[in-house]
């Protein structure tokens, strides 16, 4: 078969040593890295995605001394018996073909401690902790070093130093938080001496050839950032002094531009890593928000970068490699940048797992072997939760039939791919239609399962999901309200809306409604919107932002006291609330409905209802949480069959794809 990928798929030479093709899995923090007793699950991890075909791996970020520590007792790699230790990962990696570098992180003023240190004593606006100016700057550098000798005697292939993101390295570059008059700071020199000295001095520890990687930030995304020029400056006396190749990272964590959600445009930063790459001759790496190969391909055709990096779509599917070179893209597990499994949970002090693939981190616990006798398994419900039953089941083995009631797959994610900016949801629909096929599940679509279709199954697995609660307010009747699932999948909806409740969905609801019909934003406007300007231009890359007018008027109604949307996710929470700000969404909170009728919606605040308000609007859009449909059950269990009750039809308070996808897997995985 023809290479379908030409140049993704093929060898990079680094001249003493070649890499297998140009896919790079980034650097992932994961939560196994900081417990010793983690690392055979860690080693796995590697393992698996090694064994998947991809060229480079590097591994979640390591401190290089204590002041580093991301949070008390983190990661480090600061004694001959971490090395030790970490042989387990490298040689777990060798054995299945791969390569794979050590990342030396230090947090710097991100430190989630008290001994927190930066090159300035100015406290991070998401961290509790001060930091205080870094004293020992040559004890730092040192400590850097050690770690990439003590990373050779592990057995890496190589270390990247941590540059970007706004972590110390960085924090030592930005005038923002770089105020030092010594011989650290004060000058565009000055600021650029430590990673200069720290890239310098490993090169000479560790020799010729051991990869020395530096991730550099491109584009700050913070006020008082670098310029353009300091970091082409930085880029070509990285090259000089020795690195090996230079990776790229786009924003600070404090930045208030998103840089990795679903709805920042696919590859929307490669034109700044190839700017960079036009300065220097070692390989430059893109990175964000590129998820398949086709676009892998196009990025190292017609920019000046050599290397694709990816971390989270390699959590969603190790073989994400194996299936490009097999010319099966159409198999791949895409990442949906959704961030509820991995970003959320590193940000939570949780073990990073995937939506979409629970067993990303679980490798030696959920362990999905073929079964030795196929048994006849009926699913009821196409939505997450009973498509990952079904497509594992079958994966095993089993003989699967699977029933869905409407006329597409995906549930609840057919109505999420409807959202702007979650356009990607359709992805997993796509993955899910044509893995059914390749494993041969019976899908009857527009089939509502009863007793008799069920009966004759050894397994039966309820997987038949959620319907909107309709919440008991006078006027629920009306004919101005509508479901969430009515308004998105494009019942008429006025100029003027209440949204009543404020959760995910009613979250999602409201920018669909205030989001005109062409949806997606081009990079153009989607950097117009969040204020992101061209690095090459502003220092610190950030403008005043220009939202786009809303196409309605929307306000959104909660009972409980504000603010909103505290429950949606660490790493995504604040792109939703800030979209819904700048749309000029009306929050209103502490709320009791009255009643709707032909004025609108009437509200009152207060224990006493003392203050009263009509919300003269033209539709009402419930999103008011759900309830589980588990009709079939009791007639089941009357026939004599015991079902597996899963996903939202289990328990529907809080249910999110995550829950059930990780529910469905792991059902099937002890059917
Ligand atoms: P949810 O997050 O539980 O929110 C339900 C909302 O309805 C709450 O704001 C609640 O607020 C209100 N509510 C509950 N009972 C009510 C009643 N009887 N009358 C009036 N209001 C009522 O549920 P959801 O929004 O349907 O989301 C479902 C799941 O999907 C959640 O787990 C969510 O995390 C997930 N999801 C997440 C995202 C995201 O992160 N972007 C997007 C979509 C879905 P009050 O009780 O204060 O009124
Ligand atoms: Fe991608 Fe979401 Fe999985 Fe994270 S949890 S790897 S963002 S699909």
């Amino acid at each position: 078969m023809s290479n379908p990928y030409p140049t993704l798929l093929s060898p990079l030479d680094l001249g003493f040593t070649t890499l297998r093709n140009r896919v790079v899995m980034g650097s992932m923090h994961t939560g196994l890295e900081d417990r010793a007793g983690d690392i055979d699950r860690l080693a796995a991890y590697f393992a698996e995605r090694a064994r998947g075909g991809v060229g480079l791996i590097i591994t979640g970020g390591y401190a290089p001394n204590r002041t580093g520590w991301l949070l008390p007792f983190a990661s480090q790699m600061v004694s001959s018996a971490d090395a030790r230790r970490h042989r387990r990962i490298t040689d777990a990696v060798h054995a299945e073909g791969g390569k794979i570098l050590l990342q030396i992180l230090h947090a710097g003023r991100y430190a989630y401690h008290p001994f927190s240190v930066s090159a300035s004593a100015i406290k991070a606006p998401i961290n509790p902790f001060r930091p205080r100016a870094l004293r020992n700057v040559e004890g730092t550098i040192a400590d850097f070093v050690r770690a990439a000798e003590l990373a050779r005697a592990a057995g890496y292939d190589g270390v990247e130093v941590m540059g970007s993101e706004g972590y110390l390295i960085n924090q030592f570059l930005a005038p923002r938080t770089n105020k030092r008059t010594d011989a650290w700071g004060s000058s565009p020199e000055k600021r650029r001496r430590f990673p200069v000295e720290i890239v310098r001095r490993t090169r000479a520890a560790v020799g010729s050839d051991f990869i020395v990687c530096y991730r550099m930030s491109m584009a700050d995304y913070v006020e008082d950032g670098q310029s353009w020029d300091e970091i082409v400056a930085l880029a070509t006396e990285i090259e000089a002094i020795g690195a090996t190749m230079i990776n790229s990272g786009f924003g600070w964590h404090e930045s208030r531009v998103p840089t990795i959600v679903t709805s920042v445009p696919n590859s929307a930063f490669v034109d700044i890593s190839s700017a960079v790459a036009e300065h220097v001759d070692i390989p430059v790496v893109a990175s964000n928000r590129i998820n398949m190969p086709q676009a892998a391909e196009q990025i190292l055709a017609d920019t000046h970068v050599s290397l694709v990096s990816m971390a989270r779509p390699l959590l969603a599917d190790p073989e994400w490699v194996k299936k490009a070179q097999a010319g099966t893209a159409d198999e791949i597990n895409t990442c949906i940048s959704c961030n509820q499994a991995c970003l959320d949970h590193a940000f939570a002090h949780k073990k990073v797992s995937c939506l979409l693939n629970p067993r990303a981190g679980r490798e030696t616990e959920l362990v999905l072997s073929p079964t030795r006798r196929g048994r006849r398994v009926a699913v009821v419900g196409a939505g997450p939760a009973g498509l990952a039953a079904a497509l594992t089941a079958a994966q095993r083995g089993h003989h699967v039939t699977l029933f869905e009631a409407g006329d597409v797959i995906g549930g609840q994610f057919d109505l999420a791919r409807r959202i702007p900016g979650k356009e990607e949801f359709t992805e997993t629909i796509r993955y899910y239609t044509r893995m059914l096929d390749k494993h041969g599940v019976d899908v009857w679509l527009n089939t509502r399962a009863g007793v008799d279709e069920l009966t004759g199954y050894d397994e039966v697995v309820l997987a038949t999901g959620v319907r909107p609660r309709m919440p008991d307010i006078p006027g629920i009747d009306h004919p101005k309200v509508l479901t969430y699932a009515e308004a998105i999948l494009g019942k008429p909806v006025g100029n003027t809306v209440a949204v009543v409740g404020a959760g995910g969905i009613g979250f999602d609801v409201s920018e669909f409604l205030v989001t005109d019909e062409s949806p997606t934003l081009n990079l153009k406007e989607w950097k117009a919107e969040w204020g992101v300007a061209d690095p090459q231009e502003v220092r610190g890359a950030v403008t005043t932002p220009i939202p786009s007018p809303a196409a309605r008027t929307v306000y959104l109604l909660q009972r409980s006291k504000g603010p909103q949307g505290r429950r949606l996710g660490k790493t995504t929470g604040w792109v939703h609330r800030a979209s819904l700000k700048a749309k000029g969404v009306t929050q209103l909170f502490g709320v009791n409905y009255e009643r709707i009728d032909d004025d609108g919606l009437h509200i009152s605040f207060g224990p006493k209802r003392e203050r009263r308000q009509v919300l003269e609007v033209d539709n009402v859009v419930i999103c008011a949480g759900q309830e589980s449909v588990r009709d079939l059950e009791d007639a089941l269990r009357r026939n004599g069959i015991e079902p597996h009750v899963i996903g939202g039809a289990a328990v529907a308070a809080e249910l999110d794809a995550k829950r059930a996808i990780k529910q469905g897997t792991e059902l099937a995985a002890t059917l």
